[in-house]
């Protein structure tokens, strides 16, 4: 492991002021589960960890809004999975991080870490004797002609076909909740559909964040779509691993017909993807499965399966179409 400097702020001022006095070369450390993973593994090497787990009141998770839920970018993925609105509200929301991860994870991992977690390819994890445009831009991209039953099969490019592994960002997807952050330019707002980008031909650039910009709170909008929700996960082993494919899927119905519907799906797809086609696709019938699993085929209507992963789409499909019937049971 090469030599890091580490400083510990009191306040976000001091962390973002911090951070510009040794940039390039600094990163903000949170629960520290994907950091230092990578720096074991060499594919991180900070000069310089800035620790902002000391920063007062960004642990807070605020329900006393009528517009939106507040939580705070340290809050603990534990503490929001079990906390009581959220359950109630949001219940996509809190099943997507109790399936995420172990509880000693969930108990040190944040919120805003958990949004920023980086792919687990195993050639961009496994070391300098793969090619990887990720960690090596312009090195090529192993996976292509190698493994790739764990990858995309929406959203990838020549350059990079690794999935975004997270579970939390595609439930905040669905509910269209937005992130708030800090930086020396100061406060801006990002949707969380907007914060991951496709690879093209760039896929070391993971999100629109600049590398000064700190997450400071999620917002999560409050309305009609949200309690009647799932997040349904489908993985190589019942509890603790990464998804193959996954769907946070929240329906409102009026009646029997449905007034409005989310999809996002995880585990296929280079970052947390929204199947607006398959949304529209439902609104003003009738949530039957036949019209749930017409909306599913349509969410994969423009996969582009690799060599090992094409059993992904007829596991997606299955997987929509199941998460949309638990979500109506719920309405
Ligand atoms: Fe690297 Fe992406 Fe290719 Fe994996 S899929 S080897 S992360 S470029």
């Amino acid at each position: 492991m090469r030599d890091f400097a580490y400083l510990r702020p009191r306040d976000t001022g001091e962390a973002i002021a911090l951070h510009a006095r040794h940039a390039p070369g600094a990163r903000y450390f949170a629960g520290g589960t994907t950091l230092f993973d990578l720096m074991k593994l060499g594919v991180e090497s900070p000069a310089t960890v800035i620790d902002i787990t000391r920063i007062e009141g960004l642990r807070t998770i605020d329900t006393s809004r009528r517009d939106a839920l507040h939580i705070g970018a340290l809050a603990l993925m534990s503490d929001v999975a079990a906390h009581d609105t959220v359950r109630r509200e949001f219940p996509a929301l809190s099943e997507s991080l109790t399936k995420a991860a172990s509880q000693q994870l969930r108990n040190m991992a944040t919120v805003g870490g958990n949004l920023l977690q980086r792919t687990r390819c195993a050639y961009f994890r496994g070391g300098p004797e793969f090619a990887c445009n990720k960690r090596v831009p312009g090195s090529g991209c192993a996976a292509h002609g190698g493994q790739n039953r764990g990858h995309a099969v929406l959203g990838g490019s020549e350059a990079c076909v690794a999935v975004y592994p997270g579970d939390m960002a595609v439930a905040l997807a669905a509910f269209d909740a937005v992130v708030d952050t800090l930086s020396p330019r100061g406060e801006r707002s990002v949707p969380v559909r907007e914060l991951h980008r496709a690879p093209g031909s760039t896929p070391h650039l993971e999100t629109v964040l600049a590398d000064d910009e700190l997450i400071v709170r999620i917002r999560v909008p409050r309305g009609p779509v949200g309690r009647a929700s799932t997040y349904h996960k489908i993985r190589d082993r019942e509890s603790y691993a990464f998804a193959l494919a996954s769907a946070a899927v929240a329906v409102h119905l009026q009646g029997n017909r449905v007034a409005d519907a989310r999809i996002a799906l995880g585990g296929v797809a280079t970052r947390p993807w929204r199947a607006t086609e398959a949304e529209r696709s439902l609104v003003g019938r009738p949530l039957t499965r036949a019209a749930a699993r017409q909306a599913a085929e349509l969410a994969f209507a423009h996969a582009q399966p690799l060599s090992h992963n094409a059993f992904k789409v007829a596991l997606g499909i299955e997987t929509v179409t199941d998460a949309l019937m638990l979500a109506k049971d719920r309405s």
